[in-house]
């Protein structure tokens, strides 16, 4: 396992201090370790999980050249350019059923949508394509072409190849397609699991009594849910107070139970708690060389301050306090890192938020020298092109402008004032959140 500092040093011009949002992913991706243990699941508890292993298929499927329309087969190479072909109707082939005649020259067979193309016949004209009276058909010229209307054998997937590759994250389609091979079961990576808490005096859980200065915590709410998004276990330990004592409770029981810890709050530079200290603690006492923390300040907005690192060889994600930072840290650098430890591919469309690209439909302020996050919604005008606009208010606490928000127009670091109308980048979460 290499340590943070080995990490740190694979990465051109790392400073804790200014970190750039763009080298956030590859260190975590280097710090966090990728899954060993699978489980042999029945075929339906495998929605959401990730394949613990190249399938490689037993079968063809198809496994036979077959009809894709209700219609009539035959050999494509009697159609002429201009004259119409006339064929005698010999015989009938249901899906599901082999066709056991012949069928000579001058005749077709009438076959229904999967039935089984017997040799010799490459093309199938639609039923509602051609004139049918007393046992013959006649096909018009120009009406097909031949091969047309034919699903080949192995045409979906060929018996021996890889099906599906490990680190695939199984949707309703790969799962559909696992089925297509006959196979029962599916051999993924165990599910992830997850502790999580939330820290500060001013915290307030749900059911507590408002007191000045007290804010309810938001935080776990929104953690949980992105958690579950992803197919999770999740491992709640409530709200710790500022409390040396009970912070390193709950590090030492998240350590124990989970694959990996998010906390959210204590990380900023002023904070005047025991957070950073404990994690700093628990970090190097618990198994030197392995564990480690370092504290960031990342040139972004919002979410600046985040603590990384590993308690014992559990990775830890500190992030900040701000109920929108948490939202936006967790989709743009936890998130990706979980996956990975997932087992998931790199490219498999889950991991990364679809990016698209629209015109803003407003200025927007902005200083080159960090990356910013504003929370938008991409619609589409009249002319169907795709417009971005920000949903208001952009405060790192303020919840009620990403609930309006489908997306995150991601301005980069170099990036100053945008103008109206200027191409701008949206990280979409609708569908992930
Ligand atoms: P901190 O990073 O601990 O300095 O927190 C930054 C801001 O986020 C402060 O205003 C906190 O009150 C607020 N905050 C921290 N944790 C939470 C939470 N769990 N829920 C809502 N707000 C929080
Ligand atoms: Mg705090």
């Amino acid at each position: 396992m290499k340590s943070l500092a080995d990490i740190a040093d694979t990465l051109l011009g790392y400073d804790p201090d200014a970190l750039q949002a763009d080298s956030v992913n590859a260190f975590l991706a280097a710090m966090v370790p990728e899954p060993t243990q699978t489980e042999s699941l029945p075929l339906m508890q495998g929605l959401d999980r990730v394949l613990a292993q190249d399938i490689i298929s037993p079968m063809d499927v198809p496994p036979h050249d077959n009809s894709a329309m209700d219609g009539y087969a035959f050999d494509g190479s009697a159609l002429s350019a201009n004259t119409p072909l006339q064929l005698q109707v010999a015989g009938r082939a249901l899906a599901g059923q082999a066709f056991a005649g012949q069928i000579g020259a001058g005749q077709c067979l009438q076959i229904m949508t999967g039935a089984i193309l017997p040799q010799g016949l490459d093309t199938v004209v639609p039923q509602e394509l051609v004139k049918a009276h007393q046992g013959r058909i006649v096909i018009a010229p120009g009406t097909v072409h031949p091969g047309d209307n034919r699903r080949l054998l192995g045409e979906d997937v060929l018996r021996g190849s890889v099906a599906l590759a490990k680190g695939s994250v199984l949707g309703p389609a790969a799962l559909g397609l696992l089925a297509s091979l006959g196979l029962p079961t599916v051999a993924v990576f165990r599910k992830l699991r997850v502790a999580y808490f939330s820290t500060g005096d001013e915290i307030l859980s749900l059911g507590d009594s408002p007191r000045e200065g007290a804010v309810y915590d938001s935080n776990r709410y929104t953690v949980w849910g992105m958690l579950q998004g992803m197919g999770i276990e999740c491992i709640d330990l409530g709200v710790v107070r500022d409390d040396p004592t009970l912070l390193e409770a709950a590090f030492r029981s998240a350590a124990e139970q989970a694959d990996a810890i998010i906390t959210s709050g204590g990380v900023s530079v002023g904070e005047a708690d025991h957070t950073k200290a404990m994690m700093r603690q628990l970090a190097h006492s618990d198994s030197p060389g392995e564990g480690g923390v370092a504290f960031w300040r990342i040139a972004m907005r919002p979410g600046r301050p985040m603590a990384v690192g590993r308690i014992g060889r559990v990775p830890l994600f500190g992030l900040p306090g701000n109920p929108v930072a948490v939202m936006v840290t967790f989709l743009a650098f936890v998130r990706p890192a979980l996956w990975h430890m997932m087992g998931a591919r790199p490219d498999d469309p889950r991991v990364h938020c679809p990016l698209l690209q629209g015109r803003s439909s407003e200025a927007i302020r902005k200083k080159p020298g960090r990356t910013e996050y504003q929370r938008a919604v991409v619609s589409r005008t009249a002319d169907g092109s795709l417009q971005v606009r920000t949903t208001g208010q952009q405060g790192s606490g303020v919840l009620s402008s990403m609930v309006q928000a489908n997306g995150l127009m991601v301005l980069p670091h170099e990036q100053g004032n945008i103008a109206q109308g200027d191409v701008v980048q949206v990280m979409m979460f609708a569908g992930v959140l």
